[in-house]
């Protein structure tokens, strides 16, 4: 099925995992998400969320399984979310908490996937910083001394 995943936040599908293996009215599972029936019924089920029919055609949605599958949904969505790009000599310090331009930088060796560590000090609290660089994007840069 080419059906898009929706888009749900981390902390509503963690509000699901406290649901049980037993099966759910439409209405109940959106109470707990904080959504509408009509979410369930338009945008979820629609997109792959599981559910069951009784022989009266009455929706049931089995707790524990739509919460994997929610989960399953917040997990694809943070793997698309942009990473915030560093410049190549910037840092992030974790004593500052902030990015910071790397002060005396040098790389390290470099192994089998071409990644090199990057190590320096922080401009601001002289605290020990690194991170790890693609080397080929480093070449000829910040090299140890011979
Ligand atoms: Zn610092």
């Amino acid at each position: 099925m080419a059906t898009k995943k929706p888009r749900i936040s981390r902390a509503t599908a963690r509000r699901l995992l406290k649901l049980l293996h037993m099966r759910y009215k439409p209405t109940e599972i959106a109470a707990e998400m904080g959504v509408t029936a009509d979410t369930i019924y338009r945008t979820y089920l629609p997109a792959g969320a599981p559910y069951e029919k009784d022989a009266k055609g009455n929706v049931w949605i089995v707790g524990d399984v739509f919460a994997r599958w929610a989960m399953d949904c917040t997990v694809t969505n943070n793997r698309k979310a942009p990473k915030s790009v560093l410049r190549s000599d910037q840092v992030y310090c974790l004593k500052c908490n902030q990015v910071v331009a790397i002060h005396n930088p040098r790389k390290g060796q470099v192994n089998s996937r071409g990644v090199t560590n990057l190590s320096g000090r922080c401009p601001v609290c002289n605290t020990r910083v690194h991170r790890f660089v693609r080397a080929s994007e480093y070449e000829g840069r910040y090299d140890q001394p011979q």
